[in-house]
């Protein structure tokens, strides 16, 4: 569904991604883990483009997001991002936040942008909170309503940068829990998290990346119970 090939993304002198090759079956959930700075962002942006590659091929369900003639928008619509800080508009309720994108990008009118949103709101668990704003949302509301956000969008597939990691620990499991509904109802997910009980309990496969590269990936019993790398067994003990 979603192809990369000899990714490399250049920041000034410092090459963030050396020649990355990723892809993603349908229906797969695919988490990413690695040290701070190896690159895991870097690659989701570059896999919708919020991040232009300096080299390399993207290809999404066939086509070929480089080429210029590539409606982006149309491409971004269908790969849902879910951020760390969830970048809700403070000065919109849930609703609205989610009604945005549905009638500017999709030209929804008012009242079918408001169905799919209540809709999208109960499929996270937040049917009661339409009229509430960011500002009084827990963290981990705010975070169930950016991915009732992307899913309004209809995505084929959702990328997940650390969607937990801006959150108070006891929030963490109402998010993992609407991802594992996602898992359930067969979306296609990549997830970079250091989530090791939920990758463990969810993931179809691990990658683990260090200074830009991917050194190795398996299921993931191969990634925690043996991994091969000895960059892979450090990162491992560190995180416990
Ligand atoms: P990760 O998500 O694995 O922590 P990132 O993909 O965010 O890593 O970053 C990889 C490296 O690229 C880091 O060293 C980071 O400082 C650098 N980097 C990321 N974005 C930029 C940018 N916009 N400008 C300069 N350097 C960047
Ligand atoms: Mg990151």
């Amino acid at each position: 569904m979603l192809e990369a090939h000899g990714l490399w993304k250049k920041f000034g002198d410092f090459q963030a991604l050396k020649g990355v090759d990723f892809t993603l079956e349908t229906g797969e959930l695919v988490f990413i883990i690695g040290p701070s700075g190896s690159g895991k962002s870097t690659l989701l942006r570059c896999l919708n483009r919020l991040e232009e590659p300096s080299d390399g091929v993207v290809i999404f369900e066939g086509v070929d997001l480089m080429d210029r003639n590539v409606d982006i928008n149309l491409m971004r619509r269908r790969i849902g991002m879910v951020f760390q800080q969830f970048n809700l508009y403070p000065h919109l309720n849930a609703r609205d936040n989610i009604t945005l994108a549905l009638r500017k990008v999709l030209g929804k009118s008012r009242s079918e942008a408001n169905a799919v949103a209540e809709k999208m709101l109960e499929r996270v668990g937040l049917a009661d909170k339409a009229e509430s704003h960011p500002g009084a949302l827990s963290g981990g509301q705010q975070q169930r309503v950016a991915i009732a956000r992307a899913l309004a969008l209809e995505p084929a597939v959702m990328l997940f940068d650390e969607p937990t990691s801006a959150l108070d620990p006891e929030l963490v499991g109402s998010v993992l829990q609407v991802m594992q509904q996602l898992r359930d109802a067969g979306m296609t997910m990549v997830v970079v998290s250091h989530e090791m009980r939920f990758a463990r309990a969810a993931a179809d496969r691990v990658i683990f990346m260090a200074d830009g590269q991917i050194l190795e990936e398996g299921t993931p019993e191969e990634i925690f119970e043996a991994p091969k790398h000895q960059r892979t067994r450090e990162f491992m003990a560190e995180i416990g």
